[in-house]
């Protein structure tokens, strides 16, 4: 096998990993990095006439966001994946379209992109060519997959990006019967350091926190990943507020969020059990909870930017880079009773990264913010950490090599350093290949 890294080598974004097998060639993945720019894999268009198939392993626009490219610039054939993965990326899709209009895609590409999909189940093994391919649960978010590929002599695992531990929506990880002579894994948590406390601790501390800004009268602003983060962070909010630790004061969610909300509702079957029973049997859907508020409209954000009152906003995009959260920072930013909260990655380069590392100023479209609000990190990421990551690889039977991708260069090195006495472990370099 001849494995090909157009992105994600020491980064996170643009995951775009090109498989060649004789004469059989895939693409895992085909994903955007987002940014103040936005940056595309470095794979040549004159790769794609000769692709047999592209698999994608999770709805993320840094796993999805590169298809309409793809496809404009005359791809032909197949994307595989989930029926959830599927319907959450046209969503993400559109969405990053319609605010980006990126001048390398056609609606034509687009239009073709939804019909050129192959749904598949977990689990069931099928074929590209000479490629046995098959897709497992990888516990990230709804419909995301870790995939197989196995053809014949060499067998492959690539992670896309996965956690290992059951969230409010998801079962963990497949772990079962692993055995692969190669990996190539996700590293975005896979530093030294990177160990995570208990989910219930970090829930317990960041309402808190919240309490604390609704008492003085603020607004907790959350920006999150529509898909993901978003459902997972609502859901929190609704058990703590059942369980009269949070006060009931309204949760909007603005910007993807609602529909992603009805997408999970369609693939319940795709959740953990828990939540399933609760929908299915019980009649008690908590992603209809009546504690949510859908922001349609302008005016409505408007309302409710300008209000006195205090409230929960949960908003795209979830590293600040465009969509509502850029009108609340604008607006709510500079009220010191007023909190910014966030729960998922924020990568180099991106706003919200900045606020993070405690930016005082902020430009949104050449215009000064100034940011007096309080910013405070709760550790909620659908990521495995460096635990999690070691016993997942020491579990995969006649493993040889492993390649350290999508994370930062100093976590990947770390990660390197901690394998390299066991096994062929790489960082590889952007466009670099490798043959196993
Ligand atoms: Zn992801
Ligand atoms: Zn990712």
């Amino acid at each position: 096998m001849k494995i090909t890294f157009y992105g994600a080598a020491g980064e996170v974004g643009r995951s775009c990993i090109m498989v060649e097998s004789g004469s059989t060639k895939i693409l895992l993945d085909a994903g955007v990095k987002l940014g103040e720019h936005v940056e595309l894999p470095l794979m040549p268009d004159s790769e794609l006439a000769s692709l047999d198939g592209i698999v994608t392993s999770h709805a993320h626009l840094d796993h999805s966001g590169y298809l309409p490219h793809i496809y404009t610039a005359g791809y032909d054939g197949y994307t595989y994946t989930t029926k959830p993965t599927f319907e959450l990326t046209n969503v993400l899709i559109s969405d990053y379209i319609r605010i980006s209009n990126p001048d390398n895609v056609k609606k034509e590409g687009i239009a073709k992109m939804a019909k050129r999909h192959k749904l598949v189940e977990y689990h069931e093994e099928f074929k590209i060519k000479g490629l046995k391919v098959r897709l497992v649960p990888a516990g990230h978010i709804l419909g995301s997959a870790m995939i197989e590929l196995d053809d014949g002599k060499e067998r492959l695992i690539y992670t896309g990006d996965v956690n290992f531990r059951s969230t409010r929506l998801l079962d963990p990880a497949y772990t079962e019967h692993l055995h692969a002579s190669t990996l190539i894994t996700e590293s975005t948590y896979a530093g030294d350091k990177d160990e995570f406390e208990g989910e219930k601790r970090v829930a317990d501390s960041m309402v808190a926190s919240i309490n604390e800004t609704l008492k003085q009268g603020g607004k907790a602003i959350i920006p999150a990943f529509a898909v993901g983060r978003a459902q997972e962070t609502l859901l929190l909010l609704d058990d703590y507020m059942r369980s009269g630790l949070l006060p009931k004061v309204p949760i909007h969610m603005d910007g993807m969020i609602g529909k992603a909300m009805r997408i999970h509702r369609h693939n319940v079957i795709y959740c953990r059990d828990e939540l399933q029973k609760r929908i299915l049997l019980n009649d008690d859907d908590p992603f209809k909870s009546p504690n949510f508020y859908n922001v349609t409209t302008r005016q409505q954000r408007d309302r409710i930017m300008h209000g006195k009152e205090s409230c929960i906003i949960v908003t795209t995009s979830g590293m600040i880079t465009g969509g509502p959260i850029m009108k609340y920072l604008e607006h709510c930013g500079n009220v010191p009773e007023n909190k910014l909260i966030i729960v998922g990655y924020q990568a180099r380069g991106t706003l919200g990264r900045q606020l993070l590392d405690g930016a005082k100023e902020i430009k949104i479209e050449n215009r000064k913010v100034k940011i007096s609000m309080s910013v405070e990190k709760f550790h909620l990421s659908a990521h495995a950490d460096r635990r999690q990551l070691m016993g997942f690889i020491g579990r995969i039977a006649d493993l040889k090599n492993v390649f350290i991708v999508h994370g930062e260069p100093g976590k990947a090195k770390e990660f390197q350093d901690a394998l390299k006495h066991k096994y062929n472990a790489v960082t590889p370099q952007l466009g670099s290949d490798y043959t196993v």
